[in-house]
C-alpha cells in the first residue's frame, strides 16, 4: 500500500503503529497518509491483520476498569490541560493529514477541549434515580434505585474523515466517562490525529486496555471490529451505504449510527438578509463544506430570493480558500482529489439540467473553491445527494408548505436552520421539520459538545450522540430495589 517513489515525505513525518495493550506494533504492511494540499507522505500507520484486532479485543474484554468517578474525571481534564498547551502541535496535524485550513483545525481542537472538559464533568455526575413504591393502593414500602454500569463487552468505533479528531474525541470520551473498554479504527485517510489523541490520554493517566486503537484497510478488518463475539456495540460515524451495512452485519448489539445529512438552511422573506446570508456561506464553507451538518441547500424565498442570492455570491467571494497552512486562509482543500472530482461532476450535470453557476466550480487537485449555483430544483443530483464540499445550491419556495415539503423532500433527517422571526412560522417549522435539530437564526451545525446532537430516517436511527446521551448508550441501566 505504499506510494510511487516521487512521492516526499513531509519534515514531521510519522511513523506510526497500532496501539494494544499499551505497546505500540509495527507491522510488515504500512499505509500512506497523504497531504491532500500538497501531495506529501504526512506519515505512515500501520496495517493490522485480523489476529491483530482479535488480540486488542481480548486484551480489552479481559479488563474491568476500578477507575472512580474521580480518577476518570482527572484524567480527561488533565488530557483537556495537554491539549490546549498544545493547540499549534495538534492543528498542524489535523491540517496536515485533511487539508481543513488551519482555522478550522484550531477550532477543531477548541471543540475537542470541551468534550474532554464535558466527559470529565459529567463522569463526576451520577445519574442515578431514586423511585418510592408506594406510589398506588398496591404499593409496597420499598424504593428503586437505577445505577448506569459499564457494558459487559468492549465497544467498537468507527469514526469518518472529517473531524479528525473531534469525531474520535465524541466516541472515546463518553467510553472512558463510563469506565468502558473501545477499540477504535479511525479513517484510514487520517489516522494520525487519532493516535495522536490516544497517546494524549494514555499521558493522562488512562489504562491502555481502555482504549485500543487498529488502523488498516476496512476491507480486510471491518467485519471483524463488527462481529467479534466479545463487542457488545458499535458505535460508527459515517456514511449512509456502510452505516446500513454495519446495521445489517450487527447482529444481536446495539448500534449507534451517525450518518449522513443533506441540511437546510431556510430563509423566510421577513429574514434579515445581512444575517441569513453570514449563516449561508460560513454553514457552507466552514471545514471545507465537510460536516454532515454543512449547509447542503438553501431554500429561499422567492420574495428576497434575489437579494440573497446577491449577498451569498459577494460573501463567496470574499471568502478565502487556499493553501491550508496560511493562517488568512479560511478554507483549506477537502480530502483528496477524487472527492474534488466528484463535486466537479455534479455541479456540471446540474448546469446541463438548468442550473445557473453564479460562482466557483473552480478545481485544482483537491483544492475545490466555494461555489454557488442558482436555479437548482429539489431533484438534481446537487441536492437530492449528499453533496460533502462546499456547493450551495439555492432553491426558491413560495410559501411555508413548499419549504416543509422541500426541506423534508429528501431521505436525510439530520439538522436544519431557520431565518425568521415570526412566530407562528417558527413553531411550525420546528414541529413538522422531520430532522433531528432546528436551529432558529444560526447554522444546521451549531451545537454544543455536551447536548444531544444526531438525526433521523437515513441520518441515523435517533439514537443520539453528544456526551451526555452517548454515556447512557454505552451504560446499562440497573435497577436495585429495597424495604423502605
Ligand atoms: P465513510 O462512510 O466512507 O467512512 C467512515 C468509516 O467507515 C471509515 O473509518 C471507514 O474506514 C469505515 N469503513 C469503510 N468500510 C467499512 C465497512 N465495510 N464496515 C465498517 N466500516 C467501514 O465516511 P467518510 O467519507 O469518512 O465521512 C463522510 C460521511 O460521514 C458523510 O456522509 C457525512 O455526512 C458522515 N458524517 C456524519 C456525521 C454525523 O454525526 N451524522 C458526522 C460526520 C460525518
Amino acid at each position: 500500500m505504499s506510494t510511487s517513489p516521487h512521492v516526499k515525505d513531509c519534515a514531521h513525518f510519522r511513523a506510526e503503529g497500532l496501539r494494544i495493550g499499551g505497546e505500540r506494533i509495527r507491522t510488515d504492511r504500512s499505509l500512506d497518509v497523504l497531504n491532500p494540499f500538497t501531495g506529501e507522505r504526512v506519515g505512515t500507520v500501520a496495517m493490522a491483520s485480523l489476529a491483530h484486532v482479535r488480540r486488542a479485543m481480548d486484551i480489552a474484554h479481559a479488563y474491568q476498569s476500578t477507575l472512580s468517578r474521580y480518577e476518570r474525571s482527572a484524567i480527561l481534564n488533565r488530557a483537556a490541560a495537554l491539549l490546549r498547551e498544545r493547540t499549534a502541535e495538534a492543528s498542524d496535524l489535523i491540517t496536515r493529514e485533511s487539508g481543513l485550513s488551519k482555522k478550522d483545525s484550531v477550532y477543531e481542537i477548541g471543540r475537542v477541549a470541551d468534550v474532554l472538559g464535558f466527559g470529565a464533568t459529567e463522569a463526576l455526575r451520577d445519574d442515578g434515580q431514586v423511585f418510592s413504591c408506594d406510589l398506588t393502593p398496591h404499593g409496597k414500602r420499598r424504593k428503586v434505585l437505577t445505577t448506569r454500569e459499564p457494558l459487559l463487552g468492549v465497544i467498537t468505533a468507527i469514526t469518518p474523515f472529517n473531524h479528525p479528531m473531534n469525531q474520535v474525541a465524541h466516541k472515546v470520551v463518553p467510553a472512558v466517562a463510563t469506565n468502558n473498554r473501545m477499540v477504535l479504527k479511525p479513517s484510514e485517510k487520517v489516522p494520525l490525529s487519532a493516535l495522536y489523541f490516544a497517546d494524549l490520554l494514555y499521558e493522562a493517566g488512562l489504562p491502555p486496555e481502555m482504549l485500543q486503537v487498529v488502523t488498516g484497510d476496512p476491507r480486510e478488518i471491518a467485519d471483524e471490529l463488527l462481529t467479534h463475539p466479545h463487542v457488545d456495540l458499535i458505535t460508527f460515524t459515517g456514511g449512509v451505504s456502510i452505516g446500513k451495512y454495519i446495521a445489517h452485519k450487527a447482529g444481536y448489539r446495539r448500534i449507534v449510527l451517525e450518518l449522513g445529512g443533506n441540511d437546510p438552511l431556510i430563509v423566510m422573506d421577513d429574514a434579515d438578509l445581512d444575517k441569513a446570508s453570514d449563516l449561508a456561506v460560513q454553514g457552507s464553507y466552514k471545514n471545507s463544506g465537510q460536516r454532515c451538518t454543512a449547509v447542503k441547500r438553501m431554500l429561499v424565498h422567492e420574495a428576497v430570493r434575489a437579494r440573497f442570492t446577491e449577498l451569498v455570491v459577494e460573501k463567496t467571494r470574499a471568502w478565502r480558500f487556499g493553501d491550508p497552512m496560511d493562517s488568512g486562509t479560511d478554507m483549506g482543500c477537502v480530502i483528496d482529489e477524487a472527492a474534488a472530482r466528484h463535486f466537479e461532476r455534479v455541479v456540471d450535470e446540474a448546469v446541463a439540467q438548468g442550473a445557473r453557476l453564479l460562482v466557483g466550480n473552480r478545481r485544482e487537485g483537491a483544492l475545490y473553491s466555494p461555489t454557488v449555483l442558482d436555479q437548482v430544483r429539489p431533484e438534481m443530483t446537487v441536492v437530492r445527494e449528499e453533496t460533502f464540499g462546499p456547493v450551495s445550491p439555492i432553491i426558491g419556495f413560495r410559501d411555508i408548505d413548499e419549504a416543509i415539503a422541500i426541506s423534508n423532500g429528501t431521505a436525510f433527517g439530520l439538522s436544519s436552520g431557520l431565518c425568521t422571526n415570526r412566530m407562528d412560522d417558527i413553531t411550525r417549522f420546528a414541529k413538522e421539520l422531520k430532522v433531528g435539530t432546528v436551529n432558529l437564526w444560526e447554522v444546521p451545525g451549531y451545537r454544543i459538545e455536551l447536548t444531544p446532537f444526531g438525526g433521523i430516517k437515513d441520518s441515523g436511527l435517533g439514537y443520539k450522540e453528544g456526551v451526555q446521551e452517548a454515556m447512557k448508550s454505552f451504560t446499562n441501566c440497573k435497577t436495585f430495589t429495597m424495604p423502605w
